[in-house]
């Protein structure tokens, strides 16, 4: 007989741990230990479901690296004893979390499936329950008795996307993420159709490992018409500084003005990284498409290509946290690691 997958559910925080109080209207922490008790529709899903929660469940406002590592040590210290995770966040900083852990879970062989909702667990109208039925099912999905997905997931309202490749896109909608540069992993309707060919896909077979250090001595620099010499000198002095996203305009571009390629030239000589990624939330960099980014290569300014900024963020935490030397910086930036670029 097949044994039933064991699914890790992690709550981290975030409206969908919350449950109202019907008579004085507040919210109130859900006890996702009796999670079953509460949502007995679970028991009807084919696995088998533990649970486990941060000490002090966090809004997702407050995320920082370290909330990273608690969330990467959860599953590597579960990671032999369950076939799947999922876990439950607040959807604010959901993409940079997901992005995140994408980096930190080298040679992930088992699905770890991010979801939260906009409604409290036991609001009448509440997305939370099927954003988590969902996921479970997602996360329990096999082949060939090895779980399907290999790679850290969003799920929000009836689509499965890349986690690194997400964005928060509406404050409001149940729709709130959108992946515009890479396509759906999976959609759920009548039935729960997963895009086989566009999960990702590593031809190793090699064992966990978890990459703790993250370094996020960075900035990031949104340009717009007007923006002046003097914010960019400030941020390129902050003590420590080792890297800068900076968001250009559509391919990659931004002002040709000397001063500006001048502070960029001298600021990569000192050995700081910047990597040029666009402000446009679909499409890609691409450096020396017009004059105005022609520069930048001259001047060694890493290509983001694709990537969003939450995976920038993310990426360059990540390889500032691994000592890579100068030179190699640039070329492993621009490959993809976990599916991040195209
Ligand atoms: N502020 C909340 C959070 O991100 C919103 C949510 O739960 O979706 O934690």
């Amino acid at each position: 007989m097949n044994k039933k997958p064991n699914i890790l559910l992690i709550y981290t925080g975030g409206t969908i741990g919350m449950i109202r109080d019907f008579k004085t209207g507040a919210l109130k922490a859900f006890d996702f230990k009796n999670l079953l008790e509460k949502i007995p529709e679970l028991q009807l899903l084919d696995c088998n479901i533990d649970t486990v929660s941060f000490n002090e469940p966090i809004d997702s406002s407050n995320m920082k690296p370290e909330y990273w590592v608690q969330m990467a040590e959860i599953i590597e210290d579960n990671y032999t004893l369950f076939d799947g995770f999922v876990i439950l966040h607040g959807s604010d900083t959901m993409s940079y979390s997901a992005s995140a852990l994408s980096f930190m879970l080298e040679n992930l062989a088992k699905p770890v499936i991010f979801t939260g909702s906009q409604l409290p667990i036991g609001d009448l109208r509440t997305d939370a329950k099927e954003n988590l039925i969902t996921s479970i099912q997602i996360a329990s999905k096999q082949e060939n008795h090895k779980p399907l997905i290999k790679e850290v997931c969003l799920y929000f309202e009836y689509k499965l996307y890349r986690g690194n490749r997400t964005t928060k896109i509406n404050a409001e909608h149940f729709q709130a993420f959108a992946s515009l540069n890479y396509p759906d992993l999976a959609e759920s309707g009548v039935h729960l159709k997963i895009n086989k060919e566009y999960l990702f896909r590593s031809s190793l077979n090699k064992n966990l490992i978890v990459r703790k250090n993250l370094d996020s001595n960075i900035a990031i620099i949104k340009i717009f018409p007007g923006i002046s010499p003097q914010v960019f000198q400030s941020i390129f002095n902050i003590k420590n500084l080792k890297a800068v996203i900076i968001e250009t305009y559509g391919a990659g571009n931004c002002t040709t003005e000397a001063w500006f390629i001048n502070l960029i030239t001298q600021t990569i000589k000192k050995g700081i990284h910047i990597i040029n990624i666009t402000q446009c939330s679909g499409g890609s960099v691409i450096m020396g498409h017009y004059e105005t980014s022609r520069e930048l290569i001259k001047a060694g300014v890493i290509s983001g290509k694709d990537i969003t900024t939450e995976a920038a963020i993310a990426k360059t935490m990540y390889l500032l946290g691994q000592n890579i030397s100068g030179k190699s910086f640039k070329t492993i930036y621009e490959t993809s690691l976990r599916g991040e670029i195209t």
